[in-house]
């Protein structure tokens, strides 16, 4: 089971990608950035702390008040959300950069996008 942080775009959750329902159908049918995991459990999603990209404290906030609250994350994924802005706007988010800084001050996996819908 894949305990699951989705990290989304601030500027497009829930304004041009309505309600999420396109991640939690990849998640459901294990499509897209899902497809490897025997399960998947989104455990939470929160935005990237809005531009210029405030990931870093937002994802800290996260992991506290999961940790507070008892609820295991084990993998972030970087929405395909923010994926998008970085490639058709001017998403100044360098999701490498930030996949690296992830993985090594949380000890998890990041995956870089979601769904392909
Ligand atoms: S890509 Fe996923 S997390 Fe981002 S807004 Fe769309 S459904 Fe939500
Ligand atoms: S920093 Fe990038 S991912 Fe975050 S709200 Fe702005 S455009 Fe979206």
């Amino acid at each position: 089971m894949a305990n699951i942080l989705i990290v989304t775009c601030a500027k497009i959750r829930d304004i041009n990608c309505v309600a999420c329902l396109k991640c939690f159908k990849a998640a459901d049918l294990k499509e897209g950035e899902f497809a490897n995991y025997d399960s998947v459990k989104i455990v939470a999603m929160c935005g990237c702390g809005d531009c210029p990209g405030l990931v870093m404290p937002k994802v800290g906030l996260v992991m506290e008040m999961a940790d507070y609250l008892e609820r295991d994350i084990d993998t972030i994924h970087l929405g395909t959300c923010m994926v998008k802005a970085n490639k058709t706007a001017a998403c100044s988010i360098d999701l490498d950069k930030v996949k690296e800084m992830l993985s090594s001050k949380y000890g998890v996996p990041v995956v870089v996008g979601t769904h392909n819908y």
